[in-house]
């Protein structure tokens, strides 16, 4: 038998054999087959890695280069990447299981990510601060933080990587990375990009591994200064605990059970788009899944028949096919997460209008069908944690403030959409909802210069926009004495 592809770890540039010898398989989620190996990280892997990220972060080749240099860098590194996208593309869908048409899309944006950042890499710095002595000149300086842990999921991995690296590296740091264990091939296929564009070995260098092997380590190593992480609320309650025990800072980008609100006025056929769209894009896999969809009672069942009837028509099968709409799952696990919800769903006393099935495929994946819940009540689990998968729950509400409570009444808070063409509604629900992105006659719409928080259980920090170099930044207060007068005894009071 052929022996799969293996990938090692990649640090300070080059490949580099685990410290235990040790891989573990990556599965094709479309046809439940391993198709490469990637190195089984180890403390000792995550030691070597940070150890070549603080060298680098010292280096003066990366300490003393100008920030318009490192912009140019990264514009280099968005070059590149948009010479290799259809090759990035491919690897991510063959590794999650994500359309190869989203995929492409996806990396076509991946450029933007690293651009955006370019231009703002030169326009970080302190400032020179008042005081009442004007002898004293007190200024600031915002200075990189040091190495950081980047610690990344499956569900969309190079561009959430690029999320934490294009400001990390921007503002002067050096990162070294943990990709999801499911996920590893397309940011193995990135970093040599790094090299090749100019950056020193070292400054980004890629650990792969499961959670508790490399990332647990990632996180507790004494010379990692910030920890930024994407995934579940579960995992970042961890990495935050350890970090505030090493009092280090960490932007947590967590999970959602975003409500998709529809109001009477609205563009039914647009908004049943938007519920589509919102949760069965990307099979439900997404932290902004537009999971719990609340519908005024005078279009509920207008708006269940055009969900249900596009729904029970979505093409579901091989990703790589130009025709696919739903892909499978990313993984086993997930598949098994989503059925039991399914069946949770019921016993709870929910009941399933549209799917509710693995669908019959001539492929082995971990494929599930769209699936449309009535019946449900926002205190049921199935409202209320979140599932990860193509499953809605469609209730009816009869006024705004009802909508406004059924919505906020959720742990987490990461995204609303709102289906109005009422121009004050619209402004009132924008303001009042629980969520750190609101959507209004839209869904899912994203860019690197709009900032996303997660408000509640759905995170701590901001990704994207510019407040983000805040959180890879820290401030040095500097006084400088400019008087010529001596410096007079302290204890000796003058009157
Ligand atoms: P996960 O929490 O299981 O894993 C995420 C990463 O953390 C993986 O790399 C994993 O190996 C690592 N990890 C696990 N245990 C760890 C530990 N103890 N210490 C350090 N690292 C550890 O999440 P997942 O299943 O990969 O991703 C899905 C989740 O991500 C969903 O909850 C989804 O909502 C969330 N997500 C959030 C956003 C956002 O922007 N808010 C975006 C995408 C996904």
């Amino acid at each position: 038998m052929n022996r799969l592809p293996r990938h090692d770890h990649y640090i300070a540039g080059e490949w580099t054999a685990p410290a235990d010898g040790g891989y573990f398989p990556s599965v094709n989620p479309a046809t439940a087959k391993p198709w490469y190996e990637a190195a089984n990280g180890t403390a000792a892997d995550v030691d070597r890695a940070v150890a070549a990220a603080r060298t680098a972060f010292e280096d003066p080749r990366w300490r003393d280069l100008s920030q318009t240099r490192r912009g140019r860098l990264l514009r280099a590194l968005a070059e590149l990447i948009g010479e290799h996208s259809e090759e990035l593309a491919r690897t991510e869908s063959l590794d999650n299981g994500k359309l190869l048409r989203e995929m492409r899309a996806q990396m076509a944006g991946l450029p933007e990510y690293f651009h955006y950042y370019a231009g703002l890499a030169d326009k970080i710095h302190g400032e020179v601060i008042p005081g009442a002595d004007r002898a004293l000149l007190n200024y600031t300086l915002r200075e990189p933080v040091g190495v950081v842990g980047a610690i990344t999921p499956w569900n969309s991995p190079l561009l959430l990587t690029a999320t934490k690296l294009a400001p990390a590296l921007a503002a002067g740091n050096t990162v070294v990375v943990k990709p999801s264990e499911h996920t590893s091939a397309s940011l193995l296929a990135l970093a040599p990009l790094f090299e090749r564009a100019g950056f020193p070995p070292g400054v980004v260098n890629v650990v792969t591994g499961f959670g508790a092997g490399a990332g647990g380590p990632l996180t507790e190593h004494p010379e990692v200064s910030k920890v930024t992480f994407t995934g579940s609320t579960e995992t970042g309650r961890r990495i935050a605990r350890t970090c505030a025990d090493r009092l280090i800072r960490s932007t947590l980008e967590l999970g959602g059970k975003s409500p998709n609100i529809i109001f009477p006025d609205a563009d039914l056929g647009s908004a049943a788009m938007g519920v589509i769209a919102g949760i069965f894009a990307a099979a439900g896999q997404t932290c902004v899944a537009g999971s719990r969809v609340l519908v005024h009672r005078e279009v509920y069942d207008e708006i269940l028949e055009r969900v249900t009837a596009r729904a029970a028509t979505i093409r579901i099968g091989d990703p790589l096919d130009e025709t696919t709409e739903l892909g499978p799952l990313a993984i086993a696990d997930q598949l098994a997460k989503v059925e039991s919800y399914v069946e949770l769903g019921q016993a709870e006393g929910g009941k399933v209008v549209c799917g509710g099935r693995r669908p019959e495929l001539d492929l082995d994946g971990y494929f599930y069908s769209p699936t449309v819940f009535t019946g449900t009540d926002n205190s049921m689990r199935v409202c209320q944690e979140e599932i990860f998968g193509p499953v809605a729950t469609v209730m009816p509400f009869g006024s705004e403030e009802e909508a406004l409570a059924i919505a906020n009444d959720s742990a987490f808070g990461l995204a609303a959409g709102v289906w109005t063409r009422d121009l004050n509604r619209a402004h009132r629900m924008a303001a009042r909802l629980e969520a750190g992105t609101v959507w209004v006659n839209t869904y899912r719409s994203m860019s690197p210069m709009s900032p996303r928080a997660g408000f509640k259980s759905s995170g701590m920090g901001t990704e994207h926009g510019t407040e983000v170099i805040r959180e890879y930044t820290r401030l040095k207060s500097v006084w400088i004495n400019t008087s010529e007068e001596p410096v007079g005894d302290p204890f000796i009071l003058r009157s």
